[in-house]
């Protein structure tokens, strides 16, 4: 699907967003990935979802991306009778291990593993830090609080607890039941939550033998150190805000955040800015001006996606959430400053033969008129390499391998289509001239950037750079094999 911004949107599915009818409509604003968070939602609704998704892909005939967020070793809180409960400032608050159902002096925290870690005087933080409590005493099965900040708790918000270490496992066994689940139904993306080291990462990828790529959540100071062995194991990487911004000072999630994103563009490999960039769209149809500056911030930083959480997935506005992400994304990147930031903070990189050609295209792109860059992909490493470079035209990834062209739907600036296998460079060109047509990139009196791999199929092979003509006759004409 043609689009009039680089930056990609990645909507998280849930009850607001769970028909055909709205997830065609979000695809069809702007949504290019979705998120299926394994937090929320049983089996079959992830099910339900995840054809949906399939059908509206077949049926706009684009390649959606889906990635599977796994749970990881986060806390949750059980569920209330009422559904949610309002916590005053100075009330106490009990979390035990007692089955029944939540009230306004109590709830279910079904990790005993906690309880046994708890001090008195730790804080907890809930829903992503908004609520706060301090433990005044605590046993093996409950711990009595103090509500320190109030707000409502609701059913299974996460719980965050910065002071103490936890003898936590990467993948717990709903993880990995999870995994295996989402791997057979056919994600494109697993994302892996409080990653602490590149152990976690390798554990998943040997459960997932490749049946999706892997994404590092980053969200545990841990991580933030140990970044580069995580990134360099990882296939992608979120800059998952909500927990970072409590298990650290909320200060310090800006820099983090511009560091990360500027390693990982350095590496070719995709990284979305996520959580609450337009939470108060969740209850109105307008974001704030800061909501719209945090967006507009994570685009001038270079990311290869953006994205909506409860907005999309349990808010009143789904679709106005993905409307205002794609008006803003498109202002920013017509604004000349954003050209200045993305030349200026380009590293580039001289490692191998598909480094200097996807440095040459773009080039070219500077400094003649051609319409896209149109590179032949098969694992779609090529393509993530063009993507680093931040090219000025339209990148048109072709492949004959639909899952790498789902994958790709996170990458910046990567139109991706599912081509028939080619087996000459001139019958790439053409294929690629056709594509770049009927995706409205170029006319018949244009000219094109192709690179390829000669000989065909062997990935990791880019060895040829082409401007050519977007007339098949020209092609034709022109072009002796
Ligand atoms: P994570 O730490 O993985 O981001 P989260 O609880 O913050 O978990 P999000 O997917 O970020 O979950 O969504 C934010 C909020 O939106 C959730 O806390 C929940 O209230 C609501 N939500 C999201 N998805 C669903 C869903 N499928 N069903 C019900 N509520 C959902
Ligand atoms: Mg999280
Ligand atoms: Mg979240």
């Amino acid at each position: 699907m043609k689009r009039h911004r680089n930056v990609k949107i990645v909507a998280t599915l849930g009850p607001a967003s769970s028909t055909y009818e709205v997830i065609r409509a979000l695809v069809e604003t702007g949504a290019d990935v979705f998120r299926l968070n394994m937090s929320h939602g049983a089996h079959d609704e992830i099910r339900a979802r995840h054809a949906i998704i399939r059908q509206v892909e077949q049926d706009l005939d684009t390649p959606i991306g889906i990635l599977a967020d796994l749970q990881g070793p986060k806390l949750r809180v059980g569920t209330f009778a009422n559904g949610e409960e309002e916590l005053v400032e100075g009330a106490a608050f009990r979390l035990d291990l007692d089955e029944a159902e939540g009230d306004a002096t109590r709830v279910r925290l079904p990790h005993k593993e906690i309880f046994d870690a708890l001090e008195p005087g730790a804080s907890l933080l809930v829903n992503d830090g908004k609520i706060r409590l301090k433990v005044r005493d605590c046993g093996a099965d409950y711990a009595d609080c103090e509500v320190i900040v109030g707000g409502t708790i609701s059913n299974r918000k996460g719980v965050n607890v910065p002071d103490v270490v936890l003898p936590l496992a990467a993948l717990s066994e709903k993880d990995r039941k999870d995994l295996e689940f989402v791997c057979d139904l056919g994600v494109d993306w697993l994302a892996l939550s409080f990653v602490q080291r590149a152990a976690d990462v390798e554990e998943a990828r040997e459960l997932c033998q490749g049946r999706a790529a892997i994404l590092s959540k980053i969200e545990k100071p841990a991580a933030v150190k140990a970044f580069d062995e995580i990134l360099s194991v990882s296939d992608g990487i979120m800059v998952a805000r909500g927990d970072l911004g409590v298990e650290l000072p909320v200060q310090n999630v800006p820099p983090i955040q511009k560091r990360l994103v500027r390693r990982c563009r350095a590496a070719a490999k995709p990284v979305i800015v996520a959580t609450q960039m337009l939470e108060s769209m969740i209850e109105s149809p307008m974001p704030t001006r800061a909501e719209v500056s945090d967006v507009a911030t994570a685009i001038y930083e270079g990311a290869d996606a953006i994205m909506l959480s409860a907005e999309s997935a349990a808010g009143q506005y789904p679709i106005q959430a993905v409307a205002t992400m794609d008006n803003v994304a498109h202002e920013v990147e017509t604004d000349s400053t954003y050209r200045d930031i993305i030349e200026s903070s380009r590293k580039v990189a001289h490692n191998s033969v598909a480094d200097g050609i996807v440095a040459a295209a773009r080039e070219i792109a500077e400094t003649t008129n051609v319409k896209a860059i149109c590179c032949f992909s098969q694992s779609g490493t090529t393509a993530s390499l063009v993507a680093r470079e931040r090219p000025r035209v339209p990148i048109l990834a072709l492949t004959s391998i639909r899952d790498t062209a789902r994958r790709l739907c996170l990458t910046w600036g990567t139109n991706c289509v599912v081509t028939g296998e080619v087996d000459r460079f001139k019958m790439a060109v053409v294929a690629a001239a056709n594509c770049a047509r009927a995706q409205g990139l170029a006319t018949a009196d244009d000219l094109i950037v192709v690179t390829a791999g000669v000989p065909f199929n062997t990935p990791g092979s880019t060895n040829i750079l082409r401007v050519a003509p977007c007339d098949e006759r020209l092609i034709f004409n022109a072009d002796p094999e």
